[in-house]
């Protein structure tokens, strides 16, 4: 986790490929994949620490139902049912579409 000083309001003008807002997992992958591929990239990240949400997480990946897993009970119904229970039926619904849970 690295903590952002000096910053402040007075950031110049720079033409960039590719603005990436926040700091998270999804924005770092972005933004280095980005620079990998050769774009010069802004990353912006709203408050005064680079880290996002993982800096709280396990530490390991989740990613239900990948081919790259044990066999097993892994499905996308278990990741469903896991999803509701830990964030409620209205939330998993509203922000996940599959062709699983489509009302
Ligand atoms: C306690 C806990 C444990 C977890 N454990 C695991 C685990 O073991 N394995 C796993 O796979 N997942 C785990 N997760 C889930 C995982 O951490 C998150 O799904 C993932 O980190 C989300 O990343 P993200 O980049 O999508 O979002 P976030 O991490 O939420 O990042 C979003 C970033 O964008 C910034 N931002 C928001 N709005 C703006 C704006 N307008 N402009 C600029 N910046 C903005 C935010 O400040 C933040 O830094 C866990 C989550 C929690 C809370």
């Amino acid at each position: 986790m690295a903590r952002i000083d000096g910053m402040g309001m007075n950031a110049q003008s720079k033409d960039v490929d590719l603005v990436v807002l926040g700091s998270g997992a999804g924005g770092m992958t972005a933004a280095l994949t980005a620079a990998t591929l050769g774009l010069d990239v802004l990353l912006v990240e709203k408050t005064e620490w680079i880290r996002g949400t993982a800096s709280r997480s396990g530490g390991s990946l989740w990613v239900p139902n990948t081919r790259h897993g044990p066999p097993g009970n892994d499905s996308i119904d278990n990741a469903l049912i896991y999803l509701r229970a830990a964030l409620g039926v209205d939330r998993t619904d509203t922000f996940i579409a599959t062709p699983w849970n489509r009302r």
